[in-house]
């Protein structure tokens, strides 16, 4: 059984007054007789508010990295590493956003290498992959997630430290999401693909779907088969928005 996974990506956005945001996420978690029984939930917040963030979470819910660089230390202005990430508190880290892809020209093969090393010092990865509005428009989607799914992902992924997004980037902030139906149809193939590749481990990874999950669409989105949780861009934001989308989930 795979476990649910509501996964907040914070982007650029929060200073230190939204930490009461993740108080409220954490205690609301923190509710449950048996948490375990529960949805995982995993917030990646700025670089800045992490060690904050995990000193709230208490262990109740997950707390992430954005990103990080594929060594552990150096001359890399601006960068932040893994054992940064870990010494401040976090368990995962997001890897192959589509806005580090475009901003940062990340490619698979960098986001592959950055796996690598995130899983040999512990990180869960949370790798994000996905069509952009021309290929969906071109009926190119499979073949893309298909290509990112083989060269983003290392070879030492696991069930226990690799989960899956699927984030069409057409539907990123924009309000639009793709039908249940052309979800099931890629959640599918990825599944397939990642069995064929890394059997009971592939059947084991968590895969998300990511892009304009809201509270509105989460129930419908979460039935679809293959869909184990959501990464969550602008709804994450406020404990108002996310404690739907996590409630959606169990
Ligand atoms: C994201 O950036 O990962 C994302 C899914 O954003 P949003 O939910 O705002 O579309």
């Amino acid at each position: 059984m795979r476990r649910k996974l509501a996964a907040g990506n914070w982007k650029m956005n929060g200073l230190r007054a939204d930490l009461a945001e993740i108080e409220a996420i954490s205690a609301a978690m923190g509710l449950s007789p048996d948490p375990a029984a529960r949805a995982e939930v995993l917030l990646c917040p700025p670089s800045t508010l992490l060690m904050n963030a995990a000193d709230i979470a208490q262990g109740r819910i997950a707390i992430g990295g954005q990103n990080c660089h594929r060594l552990p230390f150096g001359p890399h202005t601006g960068d932040i590493s893994g054992p940064m990430l870990i010494d401040a508190g976090a368990s995962h880290v997001i890897l192959g956003h589509s806005e580090r892809r475009m901003d940062h020209r990340e490619t698979d093969a960098k986001v592959r290498e950055k796996a690598l090393y995130a899983h040999s010092i512990g990180l869960v990865t949370v790798i994000c992959l996905g069509e952009t509005a021309e290929d969906h428009d071109l009926g190119q989607t499979v073949r893309i997630v298909g290509r990112h799914l083989q060269h983003s992902l290392p070879e030492d992924a696991t069930a226990a430290n690799t989960v899956v997004a699927y984030e069409p980037i057409w539907a990123i902030g924009s309000g639009k999401t793709p039908t249940p139906a052309q979800i099931a149809e890629v959640h599918g193939f990825m599944r397939t693909q990642l069995i064929e590749r890394f059997g009971a481990e592939g059947e084991g990874m968590r895969l998300l779907y990511g892009g304009s999950v809201k509270p509105g669409n989460a129930a419908e989105i979460f039935a679809v088969p293959e869909v184990d949780g959501a990464l969550v861009g602008g709804a994450s934001l406020t404990a108002r928005d996310f404690l739907p989308i996590v409630e959606a989930l169990e």
